[in-house]
């Protein structure tokens, strides 16, 4: 490959939110490596000649002669490539190199699209390094020459040793919206990668892992390598975001050390749990932050639908009701702290009286848990890679994404709306059942939790952390 050096590296996101915090790491390690790195975290452009002019703003006061563009999440696919179609349209010279976990998954489709140059698969730090700097050899890297796809296979993993240098700094130079930093609802601190589970329905399984990333395990960071992150993150933002555990491997200690020290009195803390949080880490959230926002990740609200997903070996640790009540309660005991959950409905198995169980479990945590303030829910959706990919017919249902030009197809969908949808209204590739009363009647149930969730908010005055909604990717 012929020798090149970028001295001006512009990243972008594929989304209108904040998901792309991994550009934030990405621009960190460049510029401490000598390069003049920077990104945006957030276009909130959602029209076409909007996000056209911004682009081309970027470029011109920028002059980059590499941008990279992030395709995190498989939604925001066209969107994605149209930036990719952009930077060419204002500058062929411009190389194009795109990163993030759908363009890893899809990197033998997106390689061929025309405004491509290359694909950094998986961790991108030393690869764009590398890359910036005109060294042959890049791992990681997918590309094309003589018109032939080439590629150099997975040899750079982040492990636990390796990522110490990977850390958050100098937001103040190498964030675009260095001036403006209010659009910032929260940054997003990494305390580890990967996962050991195969949960069906989820594009993060290990076997996706495995596939996208070459990660065999997950691993926590270096405390001292996330310290550095909450330390240059609390300088910008009010909210910090966490949203990874090994399951089976208690996170107490890790965030007990990560933030001993740290005056985090005045900032909010955000905390996915992907299983249930032990009292000990909610008191000590409690201790170390103005307010706290748990989000209890569940596979149903139906106790029994849960338990049968965990009986099948499909879905990693089901909470009983009891427990989840439990964790409520306990919650209650500190004023700072409210709980959220986080669901997904029509997973397989499910049957009509788990429908009746699933409007009664929300009745009865909106009477009579107060520490309970929100829930996130959506259909089941095809994610690229998923386990279930491959079993759908076994549960007797339709999956309408199965290749790239499907997830292309559904995120053109988005991008062909005029105005770019906000997560509550993107297009997702919807799976179904094939009994079609049963899909009427999750369809009637979705209506439903969103009639009683939307009237407890008003009458209690409840939002979660974000207001309306958690999730801003
Ligand atoms: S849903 Fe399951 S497979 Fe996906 S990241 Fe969480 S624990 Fe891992």
């Amino acid at each position: 490959m012929k020798d090149i050096l970028h001295k001006n590296v512009l990243l972008v996101g594929a989304t209108t939110g904040m998901a792309t915090n991994g550009l934030l790491y990405l621009t960190s390690y460049l510029y401490r490596n000598g390069i003049n790195a920077l990104c945006q975290l957030r276009d909130n452009n959602t029209s076409d000649d909007a996000l056209k002019t911004n682009i081309f703003r970027l470029l011109i006061e920028h002059h980059p002669t590499l941008v990279g563009v992030s395709i995190k999440w498989f939604q925001h696919i066209a969107r994605g490539l149209r930036i990719c179609n952009l930077v060419k349209s204002y500058s062929h010279s411009i190389k194009v190199v795109v990163g993030g976990n759908t363009a890893s998954y899809f990197r033998y489709d997106i390689i061929h699209n025309e405004n491509v140059d290359y694909i950094i698969c998986g961790d991108g730090e030393l690869p764009l390094l590398m890359l910036c700097q005109g060294k042959d050899e890049i791992p990681n890297f997918v590309y094309k020459e003589h018109r032939q796809v080439k590629e150099t296979g997975f040899q750079y993993i982040h492990n636990h040793e390796n990522s110490e240098k990977i850390f958050i700094s100098d937001i103040g130079k190498i964030v675009i919206e260095k001036d403006d930093f209010s659009s910032f609802s929260y940054l997003y601190i990494n305390t580890g990668k990967g996962c050991n589970q195969n949960c069906f329905y989820c594009g993060g399984s290990l076997q996706t892992q495995i596939n996208t990333f070459n990660r065999k395990v997950p691993f926590y960071r270096p405390v001292k390598s996330v310290r550095k992150d909450i330390l240059e993150s609390v300088r910008y933002t009010d909210t910090l975001m966490f949203d990874f555990e090994i399951i089976g491997v208690v996170p107490y200690n890790i965030y007990e050390q990560s933030f001993s020290g740290i005056d985090l009195k005045t900032k909010n803390g955000f905390f996915y749990c992907w299983v249930l949080p032990a009292d000990n880490l909610i008191k000590l959230l409690a201790l170390t932050f103005n307010k706290v926002q748990l989000m209890i990740d569940i596979a149903s609200l139906s106790e029994n639908h849960r338990l049968i997903l965990r009986e099948k070996g499909m879905i990693k640790e089901q909470p009983t009701d009891e427990q989840l009540f439990n964790i409520l309660r306990h919650c209650s005991e500190f004023k700072n702290v409210s709980v959220g959950f986080s669901c997904i409905l029509g997973m397989p198995f499910m049957e009509h009286g788990d429908i009746g169980a699933g409007e009664e479990w929300i009745k009865n945590i909106t009477d009579n848990f107060p520490s309970f303030n929100f829930l996130e829910f959506g259909r089941l959706h095809a994610q690229p890679g998923a386990p279930m990919l491959s079993t759908y017919e076994d549960f007797g249902m339709n999956v309408p994404a199965l290749s790239f030009h499907d997830y292309y197809k559904v995120s053109e969908m988005n991008l062909e709306q005029g105005s770019y949808p906000d997560i509550g209204h993107l297009k997702y590739p919807q799976i179904t059942y094939k009994d079609e009363k049963l899909n009427k009647a999750i369809t009637l149930h979705s209506k439903n939790i969103l009639m009683m969730m939307q009237r407890y908010y008003r009458e209690k005055e409840k939002t979660c952390l974000f207001g309306k909604c958690s999730l801003l990717i």
